[in-house]
């Protein structure tokens, strides 16, 4: 256990380091400390939801966001011209009073996904190897074997139902938990459902080669539930308007620091002191709870002092890198959405790092473009710029090969996003040797809670469910 001024000494070492100048729990004047019972730190879909219902708890909260609004991986771009919104992140939530009520809250109506579509419109999908630009003919299974498939998938998951609350594993942890996916669903002959299970889990890296239990996180029992009845969205196709109500909500009651990140911390049994550069100078936040809801990576990580043990069980998570973008000058047809398959691999899925698809959007002559790389060790394995790239490259060789279908033109980003690190996950050898045991004790130590993708799945509806189930109720009743 380290004493209080080994913290500080730590906390002004690492503020020299990062900000030349020196900081002190003892330096700020009453305007410049804040104090709430819980500090949470990133306002993405964990870290809302944990404000609004602790808020809702009658607890008193305050938001630390590094960007200019919160949301996290939900993004709409507002087309200019039409104010059109396309949602280019976070797209679908599960059928759950949880979901409803939460959006409810807000009065931001949901629909079922795809229920408003006109079905005279016409609109397209090709299936294109997009390494050769050659149109490749598929035959995907029938939907009564896709069907039967996820039947037998959901009667193996029905065997560990603590695995649909989050990454409670049986200990030991059994084998087929742990093979590659691939394996797992040869052995299970579930292999119609895994091309739907790719297109559904992007962001995963190669799902062949994952563990099932990485898999498993998004493809748990709730959203197999959901392939029947079918997935929720916003009316408005805006997933970002139940972000900005929870922000104007966030702000009025000044709970909410935008633009602000951790410089240093203290976490000790007796409650936790942070240091937060905010664009209106230097805070101290002084809370009885710190609830972590962003990626738990080692170099994120660095301001909150981690101990010995906190940095050998987050040192050990790799991820993979996930990108979305908008495009104009495309010369695809608007109508048509190209999904990338390859003829020559298992289920014709196709090799990573590459672009998963290029979906139409509501608005003419808009794109919507998806790229992904395998899991790594080292996160940002490609440059944005590399990324740019591919995708241009990709669309390009499309129209040179096919000029009877696409016209030549000169693709131009109109958004980009790097969602990396994506999919936080462990090697099947550290979750073998209790890797997701040892991270969930780690819940309220040194008063800290956590939560978000990396705690249960990247999963809006779930990481909800996970936090209002496991992780609001033992910090509730710490305070
Ligand atoms: C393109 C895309 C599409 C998706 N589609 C769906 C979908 O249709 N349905 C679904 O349920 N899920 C979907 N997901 C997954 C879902 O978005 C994630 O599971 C979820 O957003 C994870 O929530 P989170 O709070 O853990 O992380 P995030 O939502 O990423 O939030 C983390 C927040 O922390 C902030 N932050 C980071 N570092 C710091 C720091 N040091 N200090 C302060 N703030 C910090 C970030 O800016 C961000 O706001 C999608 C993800 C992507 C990328």
């Amino acid at each position: 256990m380290h004493s209080r001024a080994f913290l500080a000494s730590l906390c002004v070492a690492f503020t020299l380091a990062a900000s030349l100048s020196t900081n002190d729990f003892g330096n700020f004047e009453p305007p410049d400390i804040v104090e709430r019972d819980i500090a949470i730190i990133g306002g993405g879909s964990a870290g809302t939801y944990s404000s609004i219902s602790l808020k809702d708890k009658g607890k008193s909260i305050i938001v630390i966001e590094k960007k200019n609004r919160i949301g996290g991986h939900t993004e709409t771009y507002i087309d200019p011209a039409t104010g059109t919104p396309i949602d280019m992140g976070v797209v679908i939530f599960h059928n759950l009073t949880i979901v409803r009520d939460y959006f409810a809250r807000f009065d931001v109506p949901l629909i079922t996904s795809g229920s408003d579509v006109d079905p005279n419109a016409v609109s397209v999908t090709g299936t294109y190897d997009l390494r050769t630009s050659k149109e490749v003919n598929i035959t995907s299974p029938s939907q009564t074997n896709v069907g039967a498939a996820f039947a037998k998938y959901a009667e193996f998951l029905a065997k560990y139902p603590r695995l649909n609350d989050g990454m409670f594993l049986p200990d030991p942890v059994p084998e087929d938990l742990l093979m590659p996916f691939g394996d797992f669903a040869k052995k299970y002959g579930i292999e119609d459902a895994v091309a739907t299970m790719f297109n559904y889990n992007p962001g995963l890296g190669d799902i062949l080669t994952v563990p099932m239990i990485e898999n498993q996180r998004v493809w748990g029992q709730s959203l197999v539930q959901q392939l029947a009845g079918g997935f929720l969205t916003t009316k408005h196709h805006n997933n970002s308007e139940l972000y900005s109500k929870a922000q104007a909500e966030l702000l009025a009651a000044e709970s909410l620091l935008l633009q602000s990140h951790v410089i240093c911390s203290e976490r000790s049994d007796g409650g936790v002191k942070l240091i937060v550069q905010t664009p209106a100078g230097r805070k101290l936040i002084k809370a009885k709870k710190l609830l972590i809801t962003i990626p738990p990576r080692l170099d994120f990580l660095a301001p909150f002092n981690l101990s010995a043990h906190e940095r050998s069980i987050f040192g050990k998570l790799i991820d993979a890198g996930y990108y979305t973008s908008i495009l104009n000058n495309t010369g695809l047809p608007d109508d048509l959405s190209i999904t990338n398959y390859r003829s020559d691999t298992a289920y014709n899925l196709p090799q990573l790092p590459g672009v998963y698809g290029i979906g139409s959007t509501p608005v003419p002559g808009l794109k919507l473009a998806y790229y992904g790389t395998p899991r790594s060790n080292s996160t940002y394995p490609l440059s944005d710029q590399q990324v740019k790239s591919e995708i241009v490259n990709a669309i390009k060789t499309l129209q040179k090969a096919n000029p009877e279908t696409f016209s030549a033109e000169e693709p131009q980003f109109v958004e980009y996003s790097s969602h990396t690190p994506f999919y936080l996950q462990a090697r099947p050898g550290d979750t073998k040797a209790g890797f997701y045991r040892e991270m969930y004790a780690l819940q309220g130590e040194r008063n800290t809670f956590w939560t978000g993708a990396t705690w249960r799945a990247q999963d809006s509806s779930d990481i909800w469910r996970y936090t209002e189930e496991e992780v609001l109720p033992g910090l509730v009743k710490e305070l």
